[in-house]
């Protein structure tokens, strides 16, 4: 939907939420999973944070705007996606590639990512405002080797080769690489807890600040998980192929620095293919956008502090990004 704006001349705005959910399993809930329950004051179902909350509160937003007759400052584009958790090839994606005219004039997005609250204390709290996002590159690794006997020595075994292979990248430390939104929310973190920020010693910085840098931890580098593995049939029976998949994720700026990583520490015989790869995005943290969430979040909490925050994973706003609007949480 668009709702129009005072200024027509104005860059309008995109207001986007994903409908989907990940699947939840009835058995290891206390209330049926899609009930949506309400029980002690709170709202149960999968996905009621993630993310029919911000759903809800933008269609409330929206039907306030209808009923008192409010035009809002500039053009309002809602749009309600689906397959958001499944990398939204059927959603935004698919949205952007087919119909991108129904974001003509788009030059800003809000969507997910941010907006939760971090206490420092009693009476402070920081607010997560997402303005970057790491990027996505899920792989597939397949070692070719010998088959053979299981009886029989063979050092072009596929499950060896791919197994070293796996287990090198799973111990691999990448290193810290601190981009603009990081630095920028462990300096403000730093400052408001009167501990000293020293950009040559992060581990340091983050050990001051103690249990509010967990959520730091995980923008600070590029990372790699093995998570599946795939060979043979039977015991007595090397296989000749084994295959694995890798879950990357790399900071906006380096990309290339964790391809070229994997690549040295893959043995020889495996080979290396995406299964889904999509792009760190990184925005800068100032406009009228930024000051006008930043007012809106101190006008709620006068103690809260809003800071930039980098995604350690992605939304339908990496796709957004492919139209060339600047993408926030
Ligand atoms: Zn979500």
């Amino acid at each position: 939907a668009r709702l129009a704006g005072a200024d027509p001349d104005r860059g309008a705005l995109l207001v986007h939420g994903h409908l989907d959910v990940v699947p939840a399993d009835a058995a290891d809930w206390q209330v049926p999973p899609f009930s949506g329950e309400i029980r002690d004051g709170y709202l149960w179902g999968r996905g009621a944070i993630d993310m029919k909350d911000t759903v809800a509160v933008m269609l409330a937003t929206a039907r306030h705007f209808a009923r008192t007759g409010t035009r809002p400052a500039r053009d309002v584009v809602l749009a309600f996606l689906a397959d958001e958790e499944a990398g939204g090839k059927f959603g935004a994606h698919w949205l952007v590639e087919h119909r991108p005219e129904l974001f003509a004039g788009v030059t800003e997005a809000i969507g997910e990512g941010g907006g939760f609250s971090f206490a420092i204390d009693d009476t402070r709290r920081l607010y997560p405002i997402e303005n970057a996002q790491r990027g996505m590159a899920w792989m597939e690794l397949t070692a070719t080797g010998r088959a053979g006997h299981g009886s029989s020595p063979n050092d072009e075994n596929a499950v060896t080769d791919l197994a070293e292979s796996l287990t090198r990248i799973g111990r691999e430390t990448f290193p810290i690489r601190l981009i603009e939104p990081v630095r920028a929310l462990l300096e403000e973190a730093a400052r408001l807890y009167g501990v000293e920020f020293d950009e040559d010693d992060i581990e340091g910085t983050l050990e001051r600040l103690g249990p509010v840098s967990d959520f730091m931890q995980v923008v600070l580098r590029n990372s790699a998980n093995p998570t599946m593995f795939d060979a043979g049939y039977q015991t007595n029976v090397i296989p000749g192929k084994a295959t694995a998949r890798v879950d990357g994720r790399f900071l906006p700026g380096h990309e290339q620095e964790l391809t070229d990583t994997i690549d040295r520490l893959l043995l020889p015989s495996v080979t290396r293919e995406w299964v889904n790869h999509d792009i760190a995005m990184e925005t800068t943290f100032d406009g009228p956008l930024v000051e006008a969430m930043c007012e809106a979040v101190r006008a709620e909490d006068p103690d809260g502090h809003p800071v930039p925050y980098c995604n350690p994973g992605g939304t339908d706003a990496k796709a957004f990004t492919h139209l060339g609007i600047r993408c926030f949480g």
